[in-house]
């Protein structure tokens, strides 16, 4: 069964604000929640998918991937990239409740620590092949900008070990704590460092490379094993293939996306391939054996004798590789049955003679001008 559009269930359109999935949300949420619909399976299920639906589209992040991968993300994304990706089980009402009081806190979305390791962006590429490419895979290599470490200051953003220091102003931790006297009471609040702007630390020696970044834009060759029969959308996960990390955290990961050009004669459908082979009239009638185009070659068809137009006939084997798994998909050929639209005279007779002794009536005689304006107004 296919799983149903994130969008569609909430019933919000695709560029919905993070106020409306909040709101769609919230609305479903007390439809259909467990503890409202005591022993209804179908509501519980209706929850969970909403509830799964809501945990990504309310993720920046999570909702980026899945504009841009769809369901494929959650279902195949690997272990690492989408951990979390599917919302599996649920906690009571009041949970929900407080999320949305909290600020969405706990919700598994990337918080931002202003001095931890921080993993790099993924990033996705589009690779066109042609089928032929996508029937034999192999190797590909690619280049793609992406950020690095600096490999002058090893990310460190300064090439001295004393060019940096931990900032007075938040003793390293990036966060100042400010307090307002107000009539209503003292409000403590956490804001950014102004001191350090959230890194935690003052760099006085500046890499001249990365321009304390710690990161620098490369062009990268990556070297690509396409799998044999890889489809149009497929992805490959390249991991750690992304962008770099931040202060020691890991590199993103690479998404490669397979674009798999149309071909001049093939359709594909899954494994199986699909070409149409025009045979004559006498050819259906007779029965021939027809070479037709394989991917990777040519192979024998039998056509028997009385093929009607559009039969399927099925060579097994001959289509494209299984992604997952052995063997191959078949190669599916549909015969046209092509009528001559010109006769020579000895033809002619020898179909007339054919119909003749078919019982059939044939010809068409040439009418005049009178007759074919009686045609055209008797309608009866
Ligand atoms: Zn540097
Ligand atoms: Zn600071």
């Amino acid at each position: 069964m296919s799983k149903r559009d994130y969008y569609e269930i909430l019933g919000i359109e695709r560029n919905a604000s993070s106020d409306e999935v909040k709101k769609a949300y919230r609305r479903l949420a007390k439809q259909y929640h467990p503890d409202f619909n005591k022993d209804d399976t179908e509501a519980e299920n209706k929850f969970k998918e909403i509830k799964e639906a809501y945990d990504v589209l309310s993720d920046p992040q999570k909702r980026d991937y899945y504009d841009r991968f769809g369901h494929s993300a959650t279902n195949q994304g690997g272990p690492s990239g989408f951990e979390g990706f599917s919302g599996a089980g649920f906690g009571g009402i009041d949970e929900i409740f407080e999320q949305f009081f909290s600020g969405m806190g706990g919700m598994g979305g990337r918080r931002r620590r202003p001095q931890g390791p921080e993993q790099g962006d993924h990033l996705r590429y589009d690779l066109e092949i042609s089928l032929e490419e996508a029937f034999h895979g192999g190797k590909k290599t690619i280049t793609i900008p992406r950020t690095e470490t600096c490999p002058d200051c090893d990310g460190k953003q300064t090439r001295s070990p004393e060019g940096s220091e931990t900032c007075t102003s938040c003793g390293g931790s990036g966060q100042q704590q400010y307090t307002r006297s107000t009539p209503f009471g003292r409000f403590v609040s956490m804001q950014v460092c102004s001191n350090c702007r959230g890194e935690g630390k003052i760099i006085n020696d500046p890499c001249p490379n990365c321009n304390a970044q710690g990161r620098i834009v490369q062009e990268r060759k990556i070297d690509l094993d396409i799998p044999p029969g890889v489809e149009d959308g497929s992805r490959l996960r390249v991991s750690g293939g992304g962008e770099a990390g931040l202060r020691g955290g890991p590199s993103g990961d690479l998404y490669v996306v397979f674009r798999v050009r149309p071909h001049k004669i093939f359709k594909r459908k899954g494994s199986d391939l699909w070409v149409e082979e025009t045979i004559s009239i006498s050819q259906a009638a007779l029965g021939v054996e027809k070479e037709v185009p394989t991917i990777d070659g040519n192979a024998t068809l039998r056509i028997p004798e009385g093929t009607q137009h559009g039969t399927n006939f099925r060579l097994k084997g001959q289509g494209m590789p299984h992604l997952r798994g052995s063997g191959r998909g078949d190669l599916r050929v549909t015969v046209k049955v092509n009528v001559p639209k010109r006769l020579n005279q000895r033809q002619k007779e020898l179909l007339e003679e054919f119909a003749y002794l078919s019982g059939e009536e044939v010809g068409v005689e040439s009418k005049g001008f009178i007759d074919r304006m009686k045609d055209a107004f008797s309608s009866g």
